[in-house]
């Protein structure tokens, strides 16, 4: 009888003993976070609005900065006072990407379905048609959206879409259909006319959160959206763009990005295959992927699988 016990014990502190084993081998407590394209940890989106004139001014200084912009774009008012023409449309946002701001600008949570539908695809074909390339991001006019738009734009193809509710960080949207921008350009500043107080302290928040930007050392997202023709209004806001512009550029530590890029990205990312060890990694898209792991980076190049 006593044998019998002394048999348990062997085998219970045997299985005890693997199982210890066995977990040290499991990787669950292994953190693996995602990294931007080219392996870097910060990623800058500079997001415009309307496509007034002002933009062939805003994407020079933006080529010239060596940045990248996502323009929001009404088909419909192209080649009217104020703004682009069609033709100039492929060739001026070459290597920027040309998005959805439906055809003709209304607020879309007052509308029908059907006059929904009709805003977005219009604007996607229009703009398909212009830039000879797929048309597949948004931002919704105005801000404006409730859930049956969301749920339409959704229908539609629509991979993102954009709002006006400044988040003031550098977080990324858990739901892209929803996508809260970091800060409108030079904050509040400049909203109330004659108000040179609220303009001085609306640039100073907004120098202050690029300043967090530009120092932290976590991941961040930096979404900055605007309309070009702000630029145009009293005071030096075109010489305010180009010290901002200053200020981001050519850093190796941020990946200038389209908004649209980043999103193909990240869903690369978030379709990336794991054993259960953890020690195989397997990426089917056609993006390379970049992981970090105990601080230590990886690439996972597009369409391969690597050990880790
Ligand atoms: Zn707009």
């Amino acid at each position: 009888m006593k044998n019998i016990f002394l048999l348990i014990f062997f085998i219970l502190s045997a299985h005890f003993l693997m199982a210890q084993s066995n977990s040290s081998k499991a990787n669950s407590s292994l953190r693996i976070e995602m990294l931007f394209p080219e392996g870097k940890s910060k990623a800058l989106i500079l997001s415009y609005d309307d496509g007034p004139d002002a933009d062939r001014k805003l994407v020079k200084l933006m080529n010239d900065y060596g940045l990248k912009g996502t323009f929001h774009l009404n088909s419909n008012k192209l080649n009217t006072k104020g703004y682009l023409t069609s033709e100039e449309i492929k060739s001026l946002f070459k290597g920027h990407e040309v998005s959805v701001h439906t055809a003709n600008h209304p607020g879309l949570s007052g509308l029908l379905k059907i006059d929904i539908v009709y805003e977005v695809v219009e604007d996607r074909k229009s703009l398909e048609k212009l830039t000879g390339n797929m048309v597949i991001g948004m931002a919704y006019p105005f801000g404006s959206y409730n859930d049956l738009v969301v749920e339409t734009v959704n229908g539609l193809g629509i991979e993102y879409a954009r709002t006006v509710a400044d988040s003031y960080n550098f977080s990324i949207p858990s739901n892209f259909l929803k996508w809260d921008p970091s800060i409108h350009q030079f904050g509040k500043a400049y909203f109330k006319p004659n108000d040179a107080e609220n303009d001085k302290k609306e640039l100073a928040s907004f120098y202050k959160l690029t300043d967090d930007f530009l120092k932290t050392t976590s991941l961040a997202l930096f979404d900055v959206w605007g309309h070009s023709w702000e630029n145009n209004g009293e005071g030096n806001r075109w010489v305010e763009m180009e010290n901002f512009f200053k200020l981001v550029s050519k850093r190796n530590d941020i990946n200038y990005t389209t908004q649209i890029t980043l999103v193909d990205y990240i869903n690369a990312y978030k379709n990336l295959k794991f054993s259960v060890d953890k020690n195989i990694v397997s990426n089917l898209s056609s993006i390379d992927v970049y992981i970090k792991i105990d601080d230590k980076t990886y690439k996972i190049p597009a369409g391969s699988q690597i050990s880790i």
